[in-house]
């Protein structure tokens, strides 16, 4: 079974980056076979796994824009199991060449078709916005994972993100549904963090994860090492929580009768 998971959520910053590198190194640590899709002209996630976008030869913007084959584009990092499709700054400017192109929505899922049944788990990293290469991602996707920052405003936006989901829902693809909203950057020395995080579960209940991420330094360091926080600091706050979070992962994929 294909498990497509988007990150996404056009508010900037709110931990998508963070949430998809580190997931898919521990859906990866698990013995799950993860790709992970940088579709975010930031290339954040590719350099986040020690890459270099400067010198990716060949991105996800040849597959999706010149219909490059993927397998001239898939990376395998440096963790067993886990292979990323990097991104690079041509990204940037497919989000205008889009507009021009037939099946723009598609482009995507049919760049992945071949090599989607390969995979345990594949994860989507998205920009933060709406635009045509998010809506991609949740085409291509079946399931979207929305980090929110406990923070003022997180649900600011948010709204617009639930109509988008649902616009692509009703014309693009029906099998598209929210796996889940996690916390992110979870301060539990202020009551805002709290405040925000019961606010978030009365109005969400049970689609909010029970894994909260916390503030964490150590998280906010492994990029700049090119290493998912299991590989950095194991024993940090930050690697236990997103351990658990991907053990909520597995169990709302794998047991929920579909
Ligand atoms: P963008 O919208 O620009 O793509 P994003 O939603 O992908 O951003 P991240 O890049 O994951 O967000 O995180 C934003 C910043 O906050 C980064 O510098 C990241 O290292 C830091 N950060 C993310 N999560 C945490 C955390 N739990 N604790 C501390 N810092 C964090
Ligand atoms: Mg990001």
């Amino acid at each position: 079974m294909n498990r497509i998971i988007t990150i996404a959520n056009q508010k900037g910053g709110v931990g998508k980056t963070t949430t998809a590198v580190n997931l898919a190194a521990c859906l990866a640590a698990a013995g799950k076979k993860t790709l992970l899709i940088d579709l975010d002209p930031q290339a954040n996630a590719t350099s986040g796994l020690g890459l270099d976008k400067r010198l990716i030869a060949k991105s996800i913007y040849d597959g999706i824009i010149n219909s490059t084959p993927i397998d001239q584009i898939l990376v395998h990092t440096f963790v067993p199991l886990l292979d990323l499709l990097p991104a690079n700054d041509q990204l940037n400017g497919a989000q205008v060449e889009l507009v021009e192109i037939e099946n723009r929505e598609f482009l995507l899922q049919q760049a992945i078709n071949s090599i989607k049944n390969s995979y345990d788990y594949i994860l989507i990293d998205t920009p933060p916005s709406l635009g045509l290469l998010t809506v991609n991602a949740l085409v291509a996707g079946n399931k979207i994972l929305i980090p929110l920052q406990c923070e003022y405003y997180a649900l600011e936006g948010f709204a617009k993100l639930l109509e988008t989901i649902e616009l692509v829902k009703s014309s693009l693809n029906p099998e598209l549904a929210i796996l889940g909203i996690i916390l992110t950057m979870y301060d539990s020395r202020t009551n805002l963090s709290s405040q925000v995080a019961d606010e978030v579960r009365q109005h969400f209940g049970d689609r909010v994860f029970k894994t909260v991420i916390p503030r964490s330094i150590r998280l906010s360091e492994a990029p700049g090492f090119g290493k998912p926080i299991i590989f950095y600091d194991f024993r940090s706050s930050g690697a236990e929580a997103y351990i658990k979070l991907t053990q909520e992962v597995i169990e709302r994929e794998e047991t929920s009768a579909r």
